[in-house]
């Protein structure tokens, strides 16, 4: 049966509501969509910080000299407010609000350009080029419309930003013109067929990042987050947690003579094992924390805002939850690293990861089953590894 969401290019209700609302985007997601916000705001913004002061020039020479210079005088504020757009969305490593907030800005600069700039020239009686200089700032509010095309935005961001932008836009065409009302008419209804289909291809373009993101990110047989995504979700929670000096901590594990069980059970009882061990991973931790599958049987978990205390907790919950069973009922186990920035006194996430690697390591030598915490404290699986298969 067709439903609404297939209009949208999408099969579930869940894939829906992520195209309404950015609420339940995952951390990557944002990431993502901020830095693709920021990577198109800034072409436009550089050019824009150029051209309109320089098209200031035409307006000096075609325009009547009072118009001009309060023209020159908006064109270089304009001008100022698209270099720090620039700078910003260049410079400065920024998260989906504050990119939306430079999408803001940056629409709203021709927007209140179009609005002063209505008074100015409906005084002047203008023929030739100067008519037709005129002519095209009244394309302005087209334009800021159809630039929302541009951009991945929710239909909630879309909808809080059409009706901030369209409805300027048509306080100013009604403001430019109201003596021929169809005209006027025409204008909003044009206005509004360039809304449409703004609003289509911002909502295809949430969608793709969705899914491309969620195919780079993820690995195809846990389902958890691939180590290069993982890698580059710790780079930002660590500038994160670093920056509030709060706490961060890492686990790193590694299943017990997983080799033994692929040998005795096969590869793809080995592939089942995995899977069960990954969902009961992600099962045990909230959802601000990552699970990584850092390569075959190992995989790293993120706690941020945690310490080592903290930490202890979601340990004794993955032992007690189990990470998997084999056919002959015996839970299989892992050695376990911890790891917390505080503690530990490390300066990047790479040294963290090394310094869970190496308790990870202490507990493989000192029989397996445990983790080995940054304290030196050890909390143990309910039962130790011995499958039987070893
Ligand atoms: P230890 O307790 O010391 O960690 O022993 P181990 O056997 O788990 O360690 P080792 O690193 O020697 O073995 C890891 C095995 O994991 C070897 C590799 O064949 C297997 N493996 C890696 N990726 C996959 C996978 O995707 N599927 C399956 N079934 N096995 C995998
Ligand atoms: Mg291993
Ligand atoms: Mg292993």
């Amino acid at each position: 049966m067709f439903s609404i969401y297939q209009l949208f290019g999408v099969n579930s209700k869940e894939q829906f509501a992520d195209l309404i609302s950015a609420k339940e985007h995952q951390d990557i997601i944002r990431q993502h969509r901020s830095e693709l916000i920021s990577s198109r705001i800034y072409p436009f913004a550089l050019v824009f910080a150029v051209l309109v002061p320089v098209w200031g020039i035409l307006d000096l020479i075609f325009l009547p000299a009072e118009v001009s210079m309060q023209f020159m005088v908006m064109r270089l504020i304009s001008g100022g407010i698209f270099l720090a757009l620039a700078f910003v969305t260049k410079k400065l490593k920024i998260g989906t609000k504050r990119a939306l907030t430079c999408l803001v800005v940056m629409l709203m600069v021709p927007t209140l350009f179009y609005q002063f700039s209505t008074p100015l020239i409906e005084k002047s009686e203008l023929t030739g080029i100067a008519d037709i200089l005129i002519h095209l700032y009244g394309l302005l509010p087209y334009v800021v419309i159809a630039s929302l095309a541009l951009f991945p935005l929710t239909l909630k961001e879309f909808s809080v930003l059409s009706l901030v932008l369209g409805g300027l836009s048509c306080v100013g065409l009604y403001r430019a013109d109201s003596s021929d009302i169809t005209m006027l008419l025409v204008q909003m209804w044009l206005l509004m067929v360039i809304l449409g289909v703004s609003m289509f291809s911002s909502l295809q373009q949430v969608r793709y990042l969705i899914s491309q993101t969620v195919k780079a990110s993820y690995d195809g047989l846990t389902k958890l987050l691939t180590r290069r995504a993982g890698m580059d979700i710790m780079e930002s929670l660590f500038r994160a947690t670093g920056l509030q000096h709060s706490n961060f901590s890492v686990l790193f594990i590694d299943l017990d003579k997983f080799k033994s069980i692929n040998d005795t059970l096969g590869h793809d009882m080995g592939d089942d094992i995995l899977k069960q061990a990954a969902k009961a991973l992600g099962n045990s931790i909230r959802r601000g924390d990552a699970a990584i599958r850092w390569g075959g049987e190992e995989f790293v978990i993120l706690l941020p805002h945690t310490d080592a205390d903290a930490a202890k907790i979601v340990v004794q919950r993955i032992m007690e939850n189990g990470l998997a069973t084999l056919p002959n009922g015996k839970r299989v186990t892992a050695s376990i690293g911890m790891a917390e920035q505080a503690e530990d006194d490390t300066a990047s996430w790479k040294e963290l990861v090394e310094c869970a690697d190496r308790r990870l390591y202490e507990a493989k030598q000192s029989g397996r089953a445990k983790c080995i915490c940054p304290d030196g404290t050890e909390v143990k699986f309910l039962e130790p590894c011995d499958y039987q298969i070893c």
